[in-house]
């Protein structure tokens, strides 16, 4: 271990103390941008009411909505009919020009791949769904398969590639989200890979991409229960565990830009085998492929070798809703580990909120009240009651959304950002 010298108490050297803030252009939001992104999170805002909201005079208001609106970003719509002033004239509110921008949202997976056009104001306009197969690819059938989606989804919105603004793209794994660098996914045969970089020259496109956890976090906090909470946990179940966190209303994305991955904190030494290669983790004991794995032992069912991973589970279920007690033992097993995990996350971050999403959800096994009653038994007693867990059973257009949600993001910081 490295041994850092701490500073002398009657040091001589001038280096300051406190922390050293970025410039103020970088750390604070431009006025334009904060007043576009007040008037997208609003809907419809009238002007005085968003000079309240940020805090600025009325005059400037009008003068930064005027750029706004010359810009082709906002429009005046119709106001609410309660503003409805004394002299009866039609009220005027601001919403965002819709049109301005179209993104795409993409997530790839093992099971299939999904797929949004959303516009600027966050509505939805197409979707398109194809089926993936299993295992790890070479990056250019991945780019293939991306391609071929996003010209499916764009062609269901009447659009063509060129209309589109940004794409956002997530994938199960490891990725650098400010690199555009994937360091590992069970879709890729290699490591690292400029995902980003490469799908952009092939759709002549910006691409940004993140992990799938992170995407279903953004989701959540552009579309979902998070809009209106500073600081929460999205914790998703499937084929892995992964997790993202809200701060301040801003996902986080750690010191090395990976962020969270809970599905590889060891909850046991020498433990199960995990896909990450190290034993012990989280996942390898409530993630799809560990309920199975137990399944295809404990109930004896060699000849289900060779079936999806989807079709066990389902089988699995079946018989542990049957009474099956050697089905019902593993989901039980299963849902004590995702308790560990879950008190965990809350001992770690104290989150406000803390909502498990995934399709799997149903599995009212692994979800059931024994789990959130484990949880809060290991959950530090401060004499205050654990934070609420909320269940959403959203399917994979969700991700999508998510992945939207960056793509937009990124039009939006690249239009009106501190660098615009
Ligand atoms: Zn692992």
């Amino acid at each position: 271990m490295n041994r850092v010298d701490q500073p002398r108490p009657h040091g001589a050297k001038r280096t300051g103390c406190g922390p050293l803030l970025p410039p103020v252009t970088e750390a604070q939001r431009p006025l334009r941008l904060q007043a576009f992104e007040g008037i997208r999170a609003a809907g419809r805002v009238a002007r005085a009411q968003l000079a309240r909201d940020l805090g600025i005079s009325p005059a400037s208001v009008t003068s930064l909505t005027a750029e706004l609106i010359e810009a082709g970003l906002v429009e005046e719509v119709a106001g609410a009919r309660s503003s409805v002033g004394p002299r009866g004239r039609p009220p005027v509110a601001l919403g965002v020009n819709a049109g301005a921008h179209l993104v795409a949202g993409l997530k790839l997976s093992d099971r299939e791949h999904t797929a949004v056009i959303a516009d600027f104001a966050g509505n939805l306009r197409a979707d398109a769904t194809l089926p993936a197969t299993p295992g790890a690819r070479a990056p250019e059938a991945l780019i293939d398969a991306m391609e071929t989606l996003l010209d499916l989804v764009t062609g269901r919105a009447g659009l063509a590639r060129a209309d589109l603004s940004g794409v956002g793209l997530g994938l199960p794994g490891f990725v650098d989200c400010a690199e555009g660098r994937v360091l590992w996914s069970p879709l890729l045969d290699r490591r690292p890979l400029d995902l980003a970089a490469l799908a952009s020259e092939r759709l002549d496109l910006p691409v940004h991409v993140d992990n799938d956890a992170n995407l279903v976090t953004l989701a959540e906090l552009w579309f979902g229960a998070g809009r209106a909470l500073s600081d929460f946990a999205v914790v998703t179940i499937e084929h892995g565990v992964g997790m993202g966190l809200v701060i301040n209303h801003r996902i986080w994305r750690g010191g090395g830009g990976l962020g969270l991955e809970l599905g590889h904190t060891k909850v046991q030494l020498d433990g199960a085998l995990c896909r990450c290669g190290q034993r012990g983790c989280l996942e390898s004991y409530i993630a799809d492929y560990a309920l199975v794995r137990e399944a295809t032992t404990a109930l004896n069912w060699p000849h289900h070798v060779g079936q999806s991973q989807t079709v066990l589970l389902e089988s699995l279920h079946d018989h542990a809703k049957a009474g099956n007690e050697a089905a019902r033992a593993i989901f039980r097993r299963a849902g004590r580990y995702l308790a560990l995990g879950l008190a965990n996350v809350v001992n770690l971050f104290d989150p406000g909120l803390i909502i498990l999403s995934g399709e799997r959800m149903r599995y009212d096994y692994l979800y059931a009240k024994e789990t959130l009653a484990e949880m809060e038994a290991l959950v530090v007693n401060a004499g205050r009651r654990a934070p609420a867990v909320q269940t959403h059973a959203w399917g994979d257009l969700l991700w999508a959304h998510g992945a939207a949600a960056l793509a937009l993001a990124a039009v939006t910081e690249a239009r009106l950002g501190a660098r615009a």
